[in-house]
């Protein structure tokens, strides 16, 4: 038996892409996430040998932490066709990108014109957008955030984004 839901099409349980097809059925896992996967089985398995190795253990931290942003990309990225975007959903998609991209929040405190100028639709093809394009920052960012933020707690990387 399997979680997933009986509606829509199978997608991948950490990144929830449902552009890509599930490489490893076992696991749920799309190939770019199987490979993650794989990569913090052999380093955790590498540390639990040399547990005093820290080259070991910095490769396991860093391998958990592009399993972390994975999942993280699957939360704020998935199931984007079920969500019903507001105005709000919008303004946070744009500040998001543009301060990530251009070193500026665009669209602070905007989130009413969203809702009072924009139609469902138009809020959704948007949104829909806004999310690929974070999708694609989030994968391209990966590997430098995970080496960045190795040591930090779990609510701190994402600051690093
Ligand atoms: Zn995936």
């Amino acid at each position: 038996m399997t979680s997933q839901k009986s509606s829509g099409p199978a997608c991948c349980s950490w990144c929830r892409d449902d552009e890509r097809s599930i490489y490893m059925k076992r696991d749920g896992l799309c190939r770019s996430c199987y490979s993650i996967s794989r990569e913090l089985a052999r380093a955790e398995a590498h540390w639990r040998q040399l547990p005093k190795n820290i080259h070991a253990k910095f490769n396991y931290m860093v391998a958990k932490r592009k399993k972390e942003i994975a999942q993280y990309e699957g939360q704020t990225c998935g199931d984007i066709d079920s969500r019903k975007p507001d105005g709000m959903d919008l303004e946070m998609e744009f500040r998001f990108l543009s301060r990530r991209l251009r070193g500026k929040e665009m669209f602070f405190g905007c989130a009413n014109i969203f809702d009072w100028d924009f139609k469902p639709k138009q809020r959704k093809i948007l949104l829909s957008f806004l999310v690929e394009m974070q999708r694609a920052y989030l994968r391209k960012v990966r590997y430098r955030v995970a080496l960045t933020a190795v040591d930090l707690k779990d609510d701190e990387w994402q600051a690093y984004l």
